[in-house]
């Protein structure tokens, strides 16, 4: 390998496309002859203007999303959605909540904080293993929002339907799926991510919300940086923005695009994932407690029969160069997150080793 990276399996910040990175790279002391990096131009500035624009126009052409959307680029990683979102959507002061793990159960109590927050459907009854059935559910008629985290990095769920929200406007955390995967924009009201999960460095979230659903008239309360309108307004410039970030996500949204756009990568993270999940399925020493209906293409937790071995794994893993595999904290066992950047080859790889090291301890 050229630069002796290894395969990297965290859930965020995660892996890039090392292409991208060299591209960063080429471009850091002297950004297309304006004799300074990105890091140091002044968002004012119409080189950085031109990036800005050539990021949204990429993100646009690779998600299709419709000119009754805005795209909006927001400090404050993922985190800051759980009050935005919130903030901005409760008019009625009533808002449904399907809990299907650790990030929806943030989302939900944060929420709590301004409204009346119903789940109206859960998997916490058998550890968050499944999603709920989400055809019926009961939707009060005042109900703002249906909110759902479409992909729960930590517990390795993902919807294989959308609920059905009898009306209401649908509201999507994608963090840790966003861009793995065509997505018809216009069956939501707002989704965002957080970018280091699938896209690029921390620290920013991407909105894409439907433009009828920016208001004027929000509570005092609402910091002026926290209403959608402002940054919509701006043109996502009312503050210095994290530009480093923005000008990273346009360089990954031209790589998808140039190779096959979201079909073509949705195929790729079937085959990844099928690589794993079929090899866990088979396995007489790993298990992977999640329905296979509902597992994320993304993070794939699984256990060994007991915490010692998980341990024992993850540091003979580490030792073999595929690096953050331990579990999440709450979930315990191990997780291999393979985004849009994690190679094949790095799954391959990945599966050998787990293979062998199943035969050792057999
Ligand atoms: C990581 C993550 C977040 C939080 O992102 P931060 O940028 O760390 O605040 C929220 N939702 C999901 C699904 C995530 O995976």
């Amino acid at each position: 390998m050229k630069y002796n990276r290894i395969y990297n399996f965290s859930a965020g910040p995660a892996m890039m496309p090392e292409e991208v990175l060299e591209e960063i790279a080429a471009e850091m002391m002297n950004y297309h002859g304006s004799g300074m990096s990105v890091m140091e131009m002044s968002h004012r500035s119409d080189t950085f203007q031109t990036i800005l624009n050539q990021t949204e126009e990429s993100l646009r052409q690779l998600m299709h999303i419709p000119d009754t959307y805005e795209v909006l680029f927001i400090q404050g990683g993922g985190t800051l959605q759980f009050a935005m979102v919130p903030m901005n959507l409760m008019k009625n002061g009533v808002a449904c909540y399907v809990e299907t793990g650790a990030w929806s159960q943030k989302a939900i109590r944060e929420a709590r904080k301004y409204g009346d927050v119903r789940v109206i459907a859960s998997s916490a009854d058998r550890n968050f293993t499944y999603i709920p059935d989400c055809s019926d559910l009961d939707i009060p008629d005042n109900a703002d929002y249906v909110y759902i985290c479409e992909n729960e990095t930590i517990n390795g769920t993902t919807y294989s339907r959308l609920p059905n929200t009898k009306g209401k406007i649908l509201v999507s955390d994608q963090s840790s799926m966003f861009l793995s995967r065509p997505c018809n924009v216009e069956d939501y009201g707002l989704i965002w991510a957080g970018l280091q999960k699938n896209v690029g460095p921390a620290g920013m979230a991407v909105v894409i919300i439907r433009r009828d659903l920016l208001r004027e008239d929000l509570p005092t309360f609402v910091p002026t940086y926290l209403n959608y309108k402002t940054h919509a307004d701006a043109g996502s410039l009312y503050n210095t923005p994290n530009c480093w970030a923005i000008y990273c996500c346009g360089k990954v949204c031209r790589h998808l695009l140039k190779n096959g756009g979201l079909e073509v990568m949705d195929a790729r993270n079937r085959e990844k994932a099928a690589l794993l999940y079929d090899f866990l399925d088979k396995s007489r020493f790993f298990t992977c407690a999640v329905e296979p209906q509902d597992r994320s293409l993304m993070n794939v937790p699984f256990f060994t029969p007991s915490p010692a071995q998980d341990a024992e794994v993850v540091a003979a893993a580490k030792a073999a160069g595929f690096e953050n595999l331990k579990g999440h904290k709450s979930v315990g066992g191990l997780r291999a997150s393979i985004y849009n950047a994690m190679p094949r080859e790095g799954v391959e790889a990945l599966v050998n080793f787990l293979r062998m090291t199943e035969a050792s301890f057999q």
